[in-house]
């Protein structure tokens, strides 16, 4: 993950713009959002790329890999160590709620109003978007953001040390 660079992820040096990184992919057609490389690309620089696929997932590159299931659009928290996943396993549980409230929240919009796009996201995480092509129609417009943009990973109530979910390799 580190790749001899210091101080880790997120911290700076920064060889490109998240708003460049989104230029880079603006205009692509869906299932071709990113290579593999510029996923690797991501991950160094510490930025997160989101986009949309089918009619129920959201999708996460970069500093961040992982998939949600949004049907009909959801709401997705995320903390520094990457999506949040509430200790007992389910996020619905009363004690999750207020290790939710912690984390950035990130709002996949299924055929929102003020968009022709058939996914956007709501967030007050600072990003830089791109636009996903369908067949000449925009389908998604996905967002760029900086993992070090993120909540710092609190621990839990009960003094227990909160499992680092930062992944090694
Ligand atoms: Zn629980």
């Amino acid at each position: 993950m580190l790749d001899g660079r210091r101080g880790g992820i997120g911290k700076g040096r920064y060889q490109v713009t998240k708003e460049q990184f989104a230029e880079m992919l603006n205009g692509r057609e869906y299932g071709s959002e990113i290579t593999r490389d510029e996923s690797r690309q991501a991950k160094e620089e510490g930025f997160v790329v989101v986009f949309g696929a089918s009619d129920d997932l959201v999708e996460f590159r970069g500093a961040i890999d992982y998939e949600d299931g949004c049907y009909d659009g959801g709401v997705v928290y995320l903390s520094k160590g990457g999506p949040f996943i509430h200790e007992c396993g389910d996020n619905d549980c009363p004690h999750a709620a207020r290790e939710r409230e912690k984390c950035a929240k990130l709002k996949a919009v299924w055929c929102g109003g003020y968009s022709d796009a058939s996914w956007t996201y709501e967030t007050n995480i600072p990003h830089a978007t791109f636009n996903i092509y369908e067949y000449g129609e925009r389908y998604c417009v996905g967002i760029v953001f900086e993992l070090a943009a993120l909540g710092e990973e609190r621990s839990g109530e009960d003094g227990q040390e909160k499992i680092n979910h930062r992944r090694n390799g």
